[in-house]
């Protein structure tokens, strides 16, 4: 079961929201990835690979990060991915879960503590 919270920028009311868990992902060797959302089998993701016809390579977890220059959301693998923004090629990226406190990326506000969101 994964939850999320939802944070609120004090001073201009912008909303991010941050899943305590990651998107899993089987990589395979050509660097192609497929994302899973559990909960899902082992036996599901094994007949996902068989479906792609591509060698794993490894599984990994990726997380949503917001980039503070132009606020778009990527999915990045912190112990296989370059940190960069794929839309503005930004390196300073925050996890959307950890906001909590941080600076909003829209204006000089402060984002709050997160609330309940979601749960699926
Ligand atoms: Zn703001
Ligand atoms: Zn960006």
């Amino acid at each position: 079961m994964a939850m999320s919270l939802r944070y609120t920028c004090e001073s201009c009311g912008f909303t991010v929201e941050g899943w305590d868990d990651g998107n899993p992902y089987v990589g395979y060797e050509n660097g192609d990835r497929d994302y899973y959302y559990h909960p899902i089998s082992e036996s599901e993701v094994f007949e996902m690979i068989m479906k792609k016809g591509l060698n794993e390579l490894r599984r990994g977890n990726a997380l949503d990060h917001i980039c503070m220059n132009c606020e778009s959301i990527t999915m990045l693998d912190p112990y296989h991915d370059k940190m960069v923004c794929r839309k503005c090629k930004g390196t300073e990226l925050i996890e959307t879960y950890e906001m909590g406190g941080k600076s909003c990326p829209k204006c000089e506000g402060k984002m709050d503590m997160g609330k309940m969101g979601a749960i699926s």
